[in-house]
């Protein structure tokens, strides 16, 4: 019991210190450390038999390929890897329970006329399920495997299903038997399907964060089985976190959680292409922009998700360097949703030793961009998009929105006139101070760097 208490609070602190950038170290060691002690108690607290063994084999497994793939990770595929861990919490949920209903009584318990049992290997089966095929699909729509979003008028046959799930599992805590449980299970899994599939564009941030929630809450379903209080607090910390953080990204993007779920409005606008919008763009060379660099006071630099792509924050930390020695005013300047996982622009700044003062969030930069002579956008598209404020038929209308037109001139790098993450045109591209600098972010940064 003290032991669930020290670990307990090791991971209160620890979410308290990964709220910010400059303590998110520490923040993972304490989580570290929690974890650490919470295994070796549990194992302390069983003797080590034969099977004991086995599970220490199995995580080590588990560990080293963990240990692999965070040293082979490059960090513009981890909301991917962070959607792929979901969907193993979503599996480890879905396994637990499966064998705490096949074996009970290794577990202690009775499944006989125990209903609250019953109606918890339900619950978490399908969370689990619903977390585990969810998480999947949001992995490989990160991937770009998964681009067909075209199915509207999906959440009616998403109500149905979720309707069906409500009966089997009044029928399962009647009468719990196998197939009930399977049915279950299976049916948990196409819902996981059938709601992430057709979310798209600007949406996915919120999924992400709901599936995190969801992962959380899959855990402390089997803390409440297993009688497992530890399990029971890591799991409701990670679900209120994940369901605030929904919260605070659905007000980012001036969206309602209803909404977001039962999409389809914005999937139909994908891929739309404005070809007038693509005609008229100020196209210049790197060369320019270290000319008017070097006659600048102010610049903001706007990261994006190309930044992240092209690996160019160690040319930036480069660029910033150069700006300051010349007393130029530096800003950078992050989006809510920038990137593709909240906070992934923040965490790329960080790598390449950008201190945190520079960088400023939506709310407290947007109205600094009147009087800043140059905005340089990396790799940003649709968080910079003018069409949020006045076209009210584009999907994302209403979506707070970094207001960089207002400069005296910006300059936008990517290497190519394609829309962004949620495949709309943008209109800033051809804009009368706004100049387009084509190429990939990471080599057109560094040649502004040697020009200057
Ligand atoms: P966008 O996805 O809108 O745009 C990124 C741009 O980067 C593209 O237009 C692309 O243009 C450019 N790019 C890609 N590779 C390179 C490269 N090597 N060099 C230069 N440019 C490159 O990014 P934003 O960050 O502006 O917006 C994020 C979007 O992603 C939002 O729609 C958000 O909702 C969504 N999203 C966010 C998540 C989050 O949690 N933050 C999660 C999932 C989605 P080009 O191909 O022409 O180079």
């Amino acid at each position: 019991m003290i032991v669930h208490l020290v670990c307990a609070v090791l991971f209160i602190l620890a979410l308290r210190k990964l709220s910010s950038v400059r303590t998110a170290v520490k923040g993972n060691n304490l989580v570290i450390a929690g974890m650490a002690i919470a295994t070796i108690a549990t194992f302390i607290s069983y003797s080590l038999n034969p099977r004991g063994l086995w599970i220490i084999a199995v995580m080590s497994l588990g560990g080293g390929v963990g240990w692999v793939i965070t040293k082979k990770i490059k960090m513009k595929d981890l909301p991917q890897l962070v959607a792929a861990f979901h969907s193993l919490i979503g599996l480890s949920a879905v396994c637990t329970d499966t064998a705490i209903f096949l074996n009970p009584v290794m577990f202690n318990l009775h499944l006989d006329n125990n209903v609250s049992l019953s109606l918890e290997i339900a619950l978490g089966l399908a969370v689990g399920s619903i977390t585990f095929a969810g998480s999947f699909v949001a992995c490989l729509k990160l991937c770009g495997k998964f681009k067909n979003n075209n199915f509207s008028n999906i959440y009616i046959l998403n109500t149905i299903l979720v309707l069906m799930l409500i009966l089997l599992t009044f029928l399962f805590i009647k009468d719990p038997k196998l197939h009930r449980l399977i049915t279950i299970m299976l049916l948990s899994i196409v819902i996981g399907f059938t709601i992430i599939v057709p979310i798209g564009g600007a949406d996915m941030p919120v999924i992400v964060s709901i599936l995190n929630s969801l992962s959380g809450w899959a855990a402390t379903g089997i803390g409440f089985t297993l009688s497992n209080n530890l399990l029971i607090i890591v799991g409701a910390l990670v679900g209120t976190s994940g369901a605030m953080l929904s919260h605070i990204m659905c007000k980012g993007m001036n969206r309602n959680l209803v909404d977001v779920i039962s999409v389809g409005f914005r999937s139909q606008q994908v891929g739309s292409k404005n070809m007038a919008v693509q005609s008229s763009v100020n196209l210049c060379t790197a060369e320019d922009i270290a000319f008017m660099l070097e006659n600048a006071c102010s610049v903001i630099v706007v990261p994006g998700y190309g930044m992240a792509v092209s690996q160019a924050q160690h040319g930036i930390k480069d660029l910033l360097d150069k700006l300051l020695s010349r007393d130029v005013n530096v800003k950078f300047a992050i989006h809510p949703v920038a990137g593709r996982m909240p906070g992934h622009m923040n965490v790329l700044l960080a790598e390449a030793n950008i201190s945190d003062n520079f960088v400023y969030e939506l709310d407290n930069i947007n109205n600094e961009f009147a009087s800043t002579d140059i905005v340089i956008v990396v790799g940003a598209n649709d968080t910079v998009n003018p069409s949020t404020k006045d076209d009210p038929q584009s999907p994302i209308y209403g979506m707070p929105v970094l207001e960089v037109w207002k400069a005296k001139t910006v300059v936008v790098i990517k290497r190519s006139l394609n829309p962004g993450y949620a495949g709309i045109d943008n209109p800033l591209f051809s804009k009368q101070n706004t100049l387009m600098l084509l190429g990939d972010a990471k080599r057109v940064i560094n040649d502004i760097v040697k020009q200057l």
